[in-house]
């Protein structure tokens, strides 16, 4: 890419199920444990020097002669693991040093996590003291991190140089690492590779070609199987990849309202993802999967606790949920797909995800997660990719009570109320089609407010200075900025129209 021109770099993950040998399932766990171990062992080291020097100031001493403070970042945590590794895990040698700092890293950005939240610099929910994990109740998961041999993670370097041809299916899970046993040697070859079930060669070759790097890649025991989440950096163009669907002008704008009885709405039909009226329906789970999630449910109250059965109904359950997740994110990628390829712009709400999981509380726990959070997810990478725009409208913006005809404002909606009636011009629409016209306008409306303060037209050279809205893709650290690609938009509109439109 020429230096011409915005540059946004996004994460997202990119998830592998895993079809590990039984040898390397056992060795997975011992990892993972490790993991949980060393985590646990950081967590109890700044526990511990907490205390004491509470106790020590109870006691009187002056704040000179305390204890001093245990520094809470994975760096030195690794490295007093190391001093302390003899001792407290005589076994270390069995187990890659990765997973140690993987499970010391994970409790230096808990504890990050909880000084942020208390300082108030942290956005979402408040976070609490990082917690033991406990064998039973933590997903058991370990974080590679290797930055030095990217394309290593899919290929040994014979492959890479066109000696033999790629696997595609498989990925790392043993990163070399020089060990002067033999016999430990030759048993990490062995377990050196894991089969993935869906193809790894995409990203292999994004990865080979410098478009994308890997920062980190999790194992993990998630829905009953193993999985590998491969988080990826990757360039976003920033100029639009015209389709011959697009729509443009006035109609390039799409409002989405999120729903309770369908997965969302948009402010107008869209043929082949909305009925005629512009709903989408939800992408509930099929029937089958539903009775057979509630037969196990009542099959696994019968059991005894601690029990083998009850071990292999919570395991056949737990299949059945990563089941259900994944048939209702294959849904809506059809749906984000439409959305991102044939709007320049789509607008929706900001999302209260915790708010709407206990809303949905009484539809069971496997169906309440919200499946707009992953339309919203969907959507965000999407947009990126295609170098459209994703506006985020304020969730305290009244979308559904505001009059999407004449603007009047009423003081109360009751949720089941279906149809918003107005009071002031008489206008009567589906509650949800209302509010996504409203959120249309609005999004309109910020983002001409967004194009205006980077006003005059910016020149498309001078984009790259800047430092366009990006969103983190990673969960954990919930950075999701407000609007993306707008730098990118005006860019666009600085050039000629001819340039960007594609007539439909
Ligand atoms: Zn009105």
């Amino acid at each position: 890419m020429s230096g011409d021109t915005a540059e946004e770099y996004l994460t997202r993950a990119v998830v592998f199920p895993l079809d590990p040998t039984p040898a390397q399932e056992r060795l997975l766990w011992s990892y993972c444990g490790a993991a949980r171990f060393t985590h646990n062992w950081a967590l109890a080291l700044v526990k511990d020097n907490l205390t004491l020097r509470t106790e020590q100031r109870e006691s009187g001493a002056p704040e000179a002669d305390l204890t001093p403070s245990q520094s809470w970042s994975a760096y030195s945590f690794n490295k007093e693991w190391n001093a302390a590794k003899d001792d407290v895990a005589p076994w270390w040698r069995e187990v890659s040093m990765h997973a140690f700092r993987s499970g010391v890293t994970a409790a230096a950005a808990g504890l990050e996590n909880f000084a942020t939240s208390r300082k108030g610099t942290r956005k979402g929910r408040p976070v609490g003291f990082p917690r033991f994990k406990s064998r039973d109740r933590s997903k058991p998961s370990v974080t590679f991190v290797e930055i030095n041999h990217q394309e290593s993670w899919f290929e040994d370097p014979d492959v890479l140089q066109g000696r033999t041809s790629p696997h595609g299916h498989r990925i790392r899970l043993m990163l070399p690492q020089t060990t002067p046993d033999r016999e430990v040697q030759r048993r990490r070859a062995n377990l050196a590779w894991i089969h993935t079930t869906e193809s790894t060669r995409r990203l292999a070759r994004k990865v080979a070609a410098g478009a994308s790097s890997i920062q980190k890649v999790t194992l993990s025991y998630t829905g009953g199987r193993w999985q590998a989440s491969v988080l990826v950096r990757y360039l976003v163009a920033p100029v639009i990849r015209p389709t011959k669907r697009r729509a443009v002008g006035p109609m390039a704008t799409i409002g989405i309202d999120a729903g309770i009885t369908h997965l969302a709405t948009t402010s107008r039909p869209v043929p082949g993802i909305t009925d005629t009226h512009g709903h989408i329906a939800n992408p509930w789970v099929l029937e089958k999967q539903r009775k057979r999630l509630a037969k196990l449910d009542r099959k696994l109250a019968r059991c005894v606790p601690g029990s083998k059965n009850r071990a292999k109904v919570k395991r056949q359950r737990a299949r059945l949920h990563g089941a259900i997740t994944k048939t209702r994110a294959l849904a809506i990628h059809a749906t984000t797909n439409a959305l991102a390829d044939q709007f320049e712009v789509v607008a929706v709400e900001d999302l209260n995800v915790a708010g709407m999981a206990t809303k949905k509380r009484h539809l069971g726990r496997a169906l309440a997660d919200a499946p707009m959070a992953e339309l919203r997810r969907q959507l965000t990478y999407k947009t990126s990719d295609r170098g459209t725009t994703l506006v985020v409208v304020d969730r305290f913006y009244p979308s559904s009570k505001t009059c999407s005809v004449c603007g009047a404002v009423r003081a109360k909606l009751d949720l089941s109320v279906r149809v918003f009636e107005c009071s002031t011009c008489g206008m009567t629409l589906d509650r949800d089609i209302n509010a996504a016209i409203n959120i249309e306008a609005e999004g309109r409306r910020l983002l001409e407010a967004k194009l205006e303060s980077l006003q005059p037209p910016v020149p498309t050279q001078n984009v790259a200075g800047l430092r366009p809205e990006t969103v983190n893709a990673d969960p954990r650290t919930e950075k999701t900025e407000v609007l993306t690609g707008t730098a990118a938009l005006a860019a666009r509109r600085a050039e000629p129209r001819s340039r960007v439109t594609v007539a439909v």
